[in-house]
């Protein structure tokens, strides 16, 4: 048959997944039939959750089988679960090769992402579950406490593989959902510096007719990108948004997050002040504790100057161990740390990460699971 001439074989199905209303009415027409098929398929897949065409059963037999042929939803692939005693799941996902979805110029565009893998943790709660998904295969931003660090950057993302972590979660624990559902954009790597398919995958997430999650249920992490935070400033759908602080100074800063070399804290507070919040908004600051070093009574006050003036919320992140040079907060420095904050009317909480004993917990998100790794599991959960 045609089909199996070699250059044909070379030409991979289309994966429709990532793709806005728009993009999918253009392809629909690109195929000779009517563009609204492309806002029948957009609502299949994101409102229904349907993943293969032969269940779109409001499209006409004939297109379901042609779409077979010409298309593919390609979700990413579930290579290995980890369950923690507290009911979190981490996902060790594979990423097939794709095409550089963000690329502008054509040459780009025809770029072949590599295969890859990453990791997505499922939170389940009383009456909510939390998604907590990765933007990049590894991270380039190269924070010393952080284990995803150690990876570097290995790539991006598209949008369809970050909107495809939710719909895998999602879809695993079909049976025992709650209804409403968390995403935040915290696992492996840094939202803003892969910019359009994050934000891609956010309208869609945040879109009435496709998952429909609302804005103040979805959070984006950033280590502080200037630039990325003034451009999410002007656009129109946006999640919530939270800023990785932990430093009270930018000496302290730039010795565990390098980036505060290009982002010093000035113009990164300059960036927070003058981003646009919504009346229901507010900024998170999230402060990773690390024993010894950056949680002083001391650095508790110069926390609590940097953010006057800030509508904010602090999140205290005792550090999660890794194969890394810090060490755990003491819990009477916590305590002190955070009633320094709290006496002086700011809003703050002690975030205890989950899943700790499977390394699904924040910063530990290093593909730890294989070879050498198992016996930093080991030493974690005893
Ligand atoms: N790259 C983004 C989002 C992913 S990291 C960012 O840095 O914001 C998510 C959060 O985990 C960040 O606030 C980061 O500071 C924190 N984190 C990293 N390593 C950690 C560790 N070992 N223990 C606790 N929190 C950690
Ligand atoms: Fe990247 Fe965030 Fe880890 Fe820093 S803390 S290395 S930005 S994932």
């Amino acid at each position: 048959m045609a089909s199996q001439t070699p250059e044909s074989a070379l030409i991979r199905p289309r994966n429709l997944l990532g793709k806005s209303p728009e993009e999918l009415r253009a392809f629909l027409e690109s195929l000779g039939e009517p563009a609204y098929r492309g806002a029948q398929i957009y609502h299949a897949l994101y409102a229904e959750r349907r993943f293969d065409f032969a269940s779109m059963t409001n499209l006409p037999a004939k297109l379901r089988e042609r779409l077979a042929r010409e298309a593919a939803i390609e979700l990413p692939r579930i290579i290995r679960k980890h369950c923690s005693d507290d009911g979190t799941v981490r996902y060790v996902l594979a990423l097939e090769a794709s095409k550089d979805s963000a690329a502008n110029d054509s040459e780009a565009n025809d770029r072949l992402l590599p295969p890859a893998t990453i990791e997505t943790v499922f939170m389940p709660e009383e009456n909510r579950q939390t998604i907590c998904i990765s933007t990049q295969a590894g991270c380039a931003v190269d924070c010393h406490f952080c284990l995803t660090a150690t990876l570097g950057l290995i790539r991006n993302l598209t949008a369809g593989e970050i909107i495809g972590q939710v719909l895998v979660a999602l879809e695993d624990n079909r049976s025992a959902l709650k209804p409403q559902t968390n995403v935040v954009l915290m696992g492996q790597g840094e939202p803003l510096l892969n910019f359009e398919p994050v934000v891609a995958s956010i309208r869609i997430l945040l879109d009435p007719n496709g998952m429909n999650v609302s804005p103040k249920h979805v959070t984006l992490s950033t280590s502080g990108i200037v630039p990325g935070i003034e451009r999410l400033a002007r656009e129109k759908v946006r999640p919530k948004l939270a800023i990785s602080l932990n430093a009270s100074s930018n000496e302290q800063r730039n010795e565990i997050m390098p980036i505060n070399r290009k982002y010093p804290l000035e113009a990164l507070l300059d960036a927070c002040r003058r981003y646009p919040l919504r009346p229901w908004e507010h900024l998170t600051f999230e402060y990773v504790l690390l024993g010894g070093f950056n949680d002083s009574n001391d650095d508790a006050r110069r926390v609590v100057k940097l953010l006057a003036n800030l509508r904010t919320k602090v999140n205290l992140i005792p550090w999660n161990p890794g194969d890394l040079p810090y060490a755990k907060p003491d819990p009477a420095r916590i305590e002190a740390f955070r009633k320094i904050l709290a006496d002086k009317g700011m809003r703050v909480f002690v975030r205890y990460s989950r899943g700790q004993d499977v390394m699904a917990a924040c910063g530990q998100l290093a593909l730890m699971e294989m070879g050498a790794a198992t016996s930093s599991l080991t030493q974690i959960s005893q």
